[in-house]
């Protein structure tokens, strides 16, 4: 957005240079051509501090105060004033504060199309949220003074050890990580009310959706949009993890050798792919490994394991980059609570895995720190834990939201609970 302001600036001045030129004058000329730099500069200077607002909006005062200084104009100069104050009031997040971190899967755009009655339905109904309900969730997070945070920013891989980190962070202000499984928009799911891929249309995110214009149907564009009118919500730009198979291709692109095979098509699906995956990284998203062919990790042999991590060093890696992050499918960790330990362990970190992603909803906030590895639980919202809560059988949701505000009623299971 600010690279097409700034263009449109130029061009401003362009068309007042080329009225200059009109005039046949070098005296003229001259004139318009400072007329143009001056245009420029002032549209620069707008630019530039509107960028520092935004990004002290995200709590990263440093960074605003770098672009401040290079300005030198009174306004500037007050800017970095106020932003200093602001840096001198952080709190501190502890190093070793476990953070809550809440899971989804793609969203249900259609809930009609999702609950036509086909066998799919239950599916749906137990793994997915709509996309009324997540809109909801993330209102009611927000306004509970939760922020994005990633996990890296939580423990960090240095000199060979993984390490827990404090945060400066608001005052009462809560971190909160985010993720999405599955962001593969699978064959199985055509028709059914899903976004089909996720792309880049005039330097933005969006998704497209068979029958409908290009736009935000899923979790993705829907947190971009919403960080944009609140980027308090996000700590230093931070936005979400994105768990990625193989075996469908990747972001809704057929792009797998194993599956589909060498071909122009594929070769195309890839660029597609590729070119996504660095505007989502540039934009504040991570990917994590979700496997190739969304294997259960813990129940099957270290064999298994590593042939499918061939496959997603092939398939996946190269579209998406290498990521140090494990999104356990099924949840389906390799251990219990206890330390990491055995051959699963070791070979997995040997292939460069530092983050582990297990689900258990059973508590708020769950991590655990090895000396080489950072593992964190995470909570499932779907179907089935919003009938829990809906149900009173839980309370893991109650910190984050209200789930009778926020279940869907297009829910063919509804019923059960409204009388
Ligand atoms: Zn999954």
């Amino acid at each position: 957005m600010n690279m097409n302001r700034k263009w449109i600036g130029v061009t401003l001045a362009g068309i007042v240079l080329v009225s200059g030129c009109n005039q046949q004058s070098a005296v003229s000329a001259t004139k318009a051509k400072q007329t143009e730099r001056q245009a420029t500069d002032t549209d620069y200077i707008r630019q530039e501090l509107k960028r520092a607002d935004f990004i002290a909006a995200q709590y990263d005062y440093a960074r605003a105060i770098r672009i401040v200084d290079r300005l030198k104009t009174t306004e500037a100069k007050q800017k970095r004033k106020e932003y200093a104050a602001k840096q001198a009031n952080l709190g501190t997040i502890k190093a070793g504060t476990s953070v809550p971190h809440l899971f989804f899967h793609s969203l249900i755009a259609e809930p009609k199309r999702a609950f036509d009655g086909d066998r799919k339905q239950q599916g749906y109904d137990d793994y997915m949220v709509t996309q009324g309900e997540f809109e909801r969730i993330l209102n009611a997070l927000y306004q509970r003074n939760y922020v994005l945070v990633r996990p890296t920013d939580l423990a960090v891989w240095k000199d060979g050890r993984m390490i827990e980190k404090g945060l400066p962070f608001p005052k009462g202000k809560k971190p909160l990580v985010l993720s999405q499984d599955d962001v593969n928009y699978y064959e199985y799911m055509t028709g059914d009310g899903f976004a089909t891929t996720l792309k880049v249309k005039n330097g933005r995110i969006t998704n497209s959706m068979a029958g409908k214009p290009d736009g935000a149907y899923d979790l993705v564009p829907i947190v971009d949009a919403f960080v944009n009118r609140h980027p308090d919500f996000s700590y230093h730009g931070a936005k979400g993890l994105l768990g990625i198979t193989g075996y469908n291709g990747v972001l809704g692109y057929r792009s797998s050798y194993a599956q589909y095979g060498s071909s122009t098509k594929v070769e195309q699906a890839r660029q597609q792919a590729k070119a996504t995956a660095t505007a989502l990284k540039k934009d504040g998203w991570q990917f994590a490994s979700h496997t190739y062919g969304h294997i259960a990790i813990g129940k099957v042999s270290l064999a298994t394991i590593q042939t499918d991590t061939a496959r997603y060093k092939r398939d996946v890696a190269p579209l998406i980059g290498t990521t140090r992050q494990l999104i356990y499918p099924f949840g389906s960790d390799i251990q219990n609570w206890h330390g990491y330990t055995g051959d699963k362990y070791r070979y997995l970190t040997q292939q460069g895995f530092r983050y582990f992603y297990n689900v258990d909803a059973s508590q708020h906030a769950w991590k655990q720190l090895g000396k080489d590895y950072y593992r964190q639980a995470r909570i499932n919202v779907d179907g089935i834990r919003l009938r829990q809560a809906l149900a009173k059988k839980t309370k893991v949701l109650d910190p984050f939201f209200d789930t009778k505000t926020v279940f869907d009623p297009m829910r063919p299971v509804v019923k059960k609970y409204s009388h």
